[in-house]
């Protein structure tokens, strides 16, 4: 393996849903839905391989999607986006995030990012060869620490990682924390690189788009994905939205890591982007009674459990249990219980941020989520 990647393991969300099979426990670690995504996109996607749409796709996305991922974004942000010139169609968000920061990163620039953050920042910014520094979120709020975020930002800082809901802890970002870091990236002319992909489970409060904050939009990649919205995560269609000059470096680098995505997928996620507006409140609806059938049951179980404002994650307090730290209480929890949680130290720089933390998805049917909580009543 490559210096650069020496440290990573196998990801974290790999070696538990792994272990998940192994030991016959209730997966509520890796955020894949064990319910499938709507008939309507399926029905698409066959039709579409039926037409012979199936070769290369145009590499920065079929005109169509690229097309209906502008309507969408200007349905919840406002802003009005050239589809051509500021919508390129990556492979999941997980590419979107690579192509941004491989190309726009050099060697040596800084980047910072907020703790915990998505395992695939870490491991991409170590390949652009960025220079990482990292801003801790603490519970219970995760609110962000902008004295530090202030003196953390120098003239070396090329850009800040947002991910609102945040993914682990459920944290959305504010529009007083968004306005802060706005002026911060104005001020010393810093990029936003945004990661969206829980936008539409934005329960508590509003979802509020970094780059539609005045000034933003210039200098931010917004990133976003078909996955978590439409329950499809193996479909992999993802998309980076950014103006020209930004475009650019990220179409660099999408054009070889991927030169161009699944072509048929391409037409189902179009179509997808155009359900009605129900389809997005039945689907906040579900996973807000999911929420509650976890959040419930975790705090009669025992945990302290942080608020989860979006996203389908919620990250609770182990520390109850009396086990040495997460990686040790995610073990016990697996072979003993019977239930996969996520270890929230594979979300950190350092590891003694996470130590205390585990996260769970609710991303389950009723049945699942139920099941998980009586073995933990059972035998925690
Ligand atoms: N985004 C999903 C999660 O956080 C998993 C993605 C992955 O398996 N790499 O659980």
């Amino acid at each position: 393996v490559a210096k650069r990647l020496e440290k990573f393991k196998t990801t974290i969300f790999t070696q538990m849903s792994s272990l998940a099979i192994k030991h016959g426990a209730i997966n509520l670690g890796q955020g894949f839905p064990n319910f499938d995504g709507p008939d309507f996109v399926k029905e698409a996607a066959i039709q579409a391989i039926r037409d012979g749409k199936n070769q290369y796709a145009r590499g920065h996305g079929i005109p169509d999607l690229n097309l209906a991922i502008a309507e969408r974004f200007k349905k919840d942000s406002g802003l009005v986006v050239d589809p051509e010139k500021e919508v390129t169609v990556t492979c999941g968000c997980t590419e979107a995030i690579a192509a941004t920061i491989l190309g726009l990163i050099n060697p040596g620039d800084e980047v910072i990012v907020f703790a915990p953050f998505y395992d695939s920042y870490e491991a991409t910014l170590s390949m652009a060869g960025a220079n990482i520094k990292c801003i801790t979120l603490r519970p219970p709020e995760f609110a962000v620490p902008i004295e530090e975020l202030k003196s953390a930002v120098s003239k070396n800082t090329r850009a800040i990682m947002i991910n609102t809901p945040h993914n682990p802890t459920g944290k959305m970002f504010t529009r007083e924390e968004l306005d802060s870091i706005a002026s911060l990236c104005i001020e010393n002319d810093v990029l936003v690189f945004s990661d969206e992909v829980y936008d539409k489970l934005a329960f508590d409060m509003e979802h509020i788009s970094p780059t539609s904050l005045p000034g933003m939009f210039e200098r931010t990649v917004t990133m976003n994905s078909l996955g978590k919205t439409f329950s499809l995560t193996g479909w992999k269609i993802g998309w980076a939205i950014a103006p020209p000059h930004l475009t650019w470096g990220v179409r660099q680098a999408h054009s070889f890591l991927t030169f161009a995505n699944s072509t048929p997928m391409q037409w189902a996620t179009a179509e997808a982007l155009r359900a009605p507006e129900s389809y997005y409140v039945e689907l906040k609806r579900d996973y807000m009674e999911k929420r509650a059938i976890l959040v419930e049951g975790l705090e009669s179980v025992g945990f302290k459990v942080f608020p989860s404002r979006g996203t389908y994650f919620v990250v609770v307090d182990h520390t109850p249990f009396g086990l040495e730290n997460d990686v040790a209480f995610c073990e016990y929890l697996i072979k003993e219980v019977g239930v996969v949680a996520i270890p929230v130290s594979a979300f950190c720089l350092d590891p003694e941020d996470g130590k205390n933390l585990v996260r769970f998805t609710f991303c389950k049917d009723e049945g699942t989520l139920k099941a998980a909580v009586k073995r933990m009543k059972e035998k925690l």
